[in-house]
């Protein structure tokens, strides 16, 4: 049986690749820290597309968490064969550096850089060993930009995007590629607390992506036509930045 797992599937655009990862005929493994009920709702619409899903409740930016949930699943589950894994899971918590205290410069790069390393070491063996594997991490256009504000968030993204471009290499010769999506501004609940009337003026195609816009580039990255692909950022954005 093969196996997608994404990281923050719970909401928005994690669980817009929920689904559409499920429609390739993926089951799904659906990782989220707290929100049992949406995370339920994913699990109903994965289920929905003819796949199954299980719910895996885990911080990933915390290495016991990590290790006991993710690598006790991968311990139990010798016959399974986790393909996909979409790094996912994220956080903002802005404030402009000379504002900014330890706990959101920890927190931020917590759930996205220290989680790319926790969750991909957990499952880089298994496609090692199957010489087949696809890794995308969702970025951001911050990550490439920089953004003021977010020196957190933007470390955050850069470093991951150092990481892919490194561990891409590392396993090109084995199947397995690595790659990142960066979104510019997407409609989720991640951005709610924006002015999306103002931002959205700034944006060449003047509105906000909708998650499944992010999705669908997540799923190409993911399957076998993006086969000599890697080491690669896709950015979308709707022209805002490249
Ligand atoms: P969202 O709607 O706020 O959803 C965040 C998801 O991440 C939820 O499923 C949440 O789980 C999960 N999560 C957060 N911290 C976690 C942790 N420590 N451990 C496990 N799960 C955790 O956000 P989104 O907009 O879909 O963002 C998804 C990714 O896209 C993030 O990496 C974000 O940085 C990136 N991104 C978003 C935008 C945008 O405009 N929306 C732009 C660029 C990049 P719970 O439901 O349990 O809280």
């Amino acid at each position: 049986m093969k196996y997608a797992l994404v990281t923050g599937g719970s909401r928005g655009i994690g669980r817009a690749v929920c689904v559409k990862l499920a429609e390739q005929g993926y089951h799904i493994l659906i990782n989220y820290k707290s929100n049992d009920a949406e995370a339920a709702k994913t699990a109903e619409l994965v289920r929905g597309k003819n796949v199954t899903a299980e719910t895996l409740k885990f911080d990933v930016g915390n290495k016991t968490d990590v290790d006991t949930v993710l690598g006790g699943w991968v311990e139990g589950n010798k016959d399974k064969v986790i393909e996909v894994l979409v790094n996912n899971a994220g956080i903002r918590e802005d404030a402009l550096m000379i504002w900014m205290t330890d706990q959101q410069w920890k927190n931020v790069l917590g759930s996205s850089l220290d989680a790319f390393y926790y969750v991909t070491r957990q499952v880089i063996n298994g496609m090692l060993a199957n010489k087949y594997g696809r890794i995308v991490s969702v970025v951001s256009l911050s990550g490439l930009k920089g953004m003021p504000g977010q020196t957190n968030y933007s470390a955050a993204k850069a470093g991951v995007i150092g990481a892919t471009k490194a561990l891409a290499q590392e396993v090109a010769r084995r199947g397995v590629t690595v790659n990142a999506v960066a979104p510019g501004f997407i409609k989720t609940d991640m951005t709610q607390d924006l002015n999306e009337a103002e931002l959205k003026a700034l944006v060449p195609m003047k509105r906000f992506g909708e998650p499944e816009e992010v999705a669908d580039a997540v799923v190409f990255l993911a399957s076998m036509k993006a086969s000599y692909i890697t080491g690669n950022v896709i950015s979308i954005n709707g022209g805002l930045y490249s």
